[in-house]
């Protein structure tokens, strides 16, 4: 019996499960199975890869209500929002199975009269995935819904608060069908040691990481020693700008959707909302008569809307931003403070300005700092002011200023007029700080697949 860490639910404190507390001895053994299995896994044709995928979907969408309790109480997001996000999750597992049928290669013009020039594209290789409490369904497939179309085999490491539902998931692509041994699941309260194995391993060619920026980083560094692929999904810090012909109460409505969406603990959620001054007053009243209505509560109860954050950690962090704001001048006009356990009040802060801590880095809560702006260059130079280029968001109704700004905004991400721009057929990624590479879309199918060029010179012909 192998030594177990325990799996707390963030809502009551109390214990829900214990999994596997596997390091590097266990790491080892995974890894000669996944080789073993991407032998035999990349043989098989796209089309029988796409019917393990399309059953695996299938048994998820079957799973949904189960699946969406066990995200709800490992992780504490509402069972409304986590049922959204098993579909969502099934979404990527759909839209790949087919995608697997389109890895075309190319037939290059060739510059001599006797040579034929081929690219064909490859499965990159065994991979090791690493990722994120915040979306426990979601993060998971949007990476290994890719890598096992494109005929990869994946271990499948999920962080030390959600493990249940990747564990969960797993279950279910064997019932589907699938090789137990080309989508494995590996739990520790060490990742550090555990991910060593698998960055001194040169059979492992690829590392496909969602978490910080922080620990991105230092993945990255150490990916280098074997030359790996990789495809890195960091942190975030999403302007939302709303200019004065904006609509007024749909930017309400979307920056609600997107800021307080499990809790706001979204790499994507809006972290800094810049008003223009002609309808800052109207804007931050209707939505601090939104953020008061909010419901706040047992994420299993099916009218929550905001349940606990992840961890100690995390309120920690969000207290220590709405503190420091509050100290440097601006004002909670809605909230301010930390609820009973792991939950904080949501907030609506104004008079927020740079040199406070909320505005340099991710907060990962449900506060809402606004800022006001006069003009549209100062904006975009204010939300490009940061070392993170994951999403943006504009709010205008002029067609010639939604492109201007789209097109001046450094991140991977713009949302006009939309607060919840990801979809499994679009790419979602960043650039600088939050990363490289990117999930979803054909461009997710890309991340998995190698180039291989084959020039080939004709024998001369016989006649005959
Ligand atoms: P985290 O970086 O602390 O952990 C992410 C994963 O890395 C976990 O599985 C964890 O166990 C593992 N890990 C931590 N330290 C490690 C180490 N030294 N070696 C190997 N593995 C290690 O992040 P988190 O708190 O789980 O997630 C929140 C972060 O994820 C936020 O920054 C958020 O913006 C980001 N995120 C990004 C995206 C995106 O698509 N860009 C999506 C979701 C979350």
């Amino acid at each position: 019996m192998s030594a177990t860490f325990d799996v707390i639910n963030p809502a009551t404190g109390s214990v829900l499960n214990a999994v596997r507390d596997d390091g590097p001895a266990e790491a080892r053994a995974a890894i000669d199975r996944c080789v073993a299995a991407f032998a035999t896994w990349k043989a098989k044709t796209a089309f029988e890869r796409g019917d393990v995928l399309r059953r695996w979907r299938d048994a998820m969408l079957r799973n949904e209500d189960a699946l969406a309790r066990m995200m709800s109480q490992e992780m504490g997001k509402p069972v409304t929002e986590a049922r959204g996000e098993v579909r969502y999750a099934a979404g990527f597992v759909d839209w790949f199975a087919e995608e697997g049928k389109r890895a075309y290669g190319d037939i290059v013009p060739s510059h001599a009269a006797d040579k034929r020039l081929l690219v064909m594209r490859q499965p990159v290789g065994p991979v090791y995935a690493v990722t994120p409490w915040n979306f426990p369904a979601a993060m998971v497939t949007r990476k290994v819904a890719p890598a096992l179309a494109a005929g990869c085999t994946v271990i499948l490491k999920p962080a030390e608060q959600s493990p249940l539902t990747a564990i969960r998931l797993a279950e279910l692509w064997v019932e589907s069908g699938g090789p137990a041994d080309a989508l494995q699941v590996i739990t520790t309260s060490d990742p550090a040691a555990l991910s060593k194995v698998f960055f001194d391993d040169a059979r492992v060619r690829k590392l496909t990481f969602t978490g910080s920026t922080e620990v991105g980083k230092q993945l990255y560094a150490q990916a280098a020693r074997t030359m790996k692929r990789v495809s890195l999904e960091l942190g975030g810090h999403a302007p939302f700008i709303i200019f004065a012909d904006a609509d007024v109460p749909a930017a309400v409505q979307q920056v609600m959707a997107s800021k307080f969406r499990n809790a706001g603990q979204t790499c994507v959620c809006a972290n800094r909302i810049y008003l223009h001054d002609r309808i800052s007053e109207e804007f931050s009243d209707r939505l601090s008569t939104a953020v008061k209505a909010l419901r706040v509560g047992d994420p299993m109860n099916e009218a929550t809307q905001i349940g606990p954050l992840v961890d100690r950690a995390g309120l920690d962090k969000v207290s220590a931003h709405v503190d420091d704001a509050v100290a440097k001048g601006a004002r909670a006009i809605v909230g301010g403070h930390a609820g009973e356990g792991l939950y904080f009040q949501p907030t609506v802060l104004t008079g927020v300005d740079r040199g406070m801590r909320i505005m340099e880095e991710e907060t990962f809560g449900p506060v809402a700092p606004l800022i006001g702006f006069c003009d549209e260059a100062d904006a975009v130079r204010a939300a490009n002011a940061t070392p993170y280029g994951l999403a943006a968001y504009v709010w205008t109704r002029d067609l010639g200023r939604a492109f201007r700004v789209a097109e001046a905004l450094d991140y991977g991400i713009v949302g006009v007029n939309d607060g919840l721009p990801a979809a499994p057929h679009a790419p979602f990624g960043g650039v600088k700080d939050s990363g490289i590479g990117r999930e979803g879309g054909r461009w997710g199918l890309d991340e998995y697949l190698d180039v291989k060029y084959v020039s080939i010179v004709l024998p001369a012909g016989v006649s005959s």
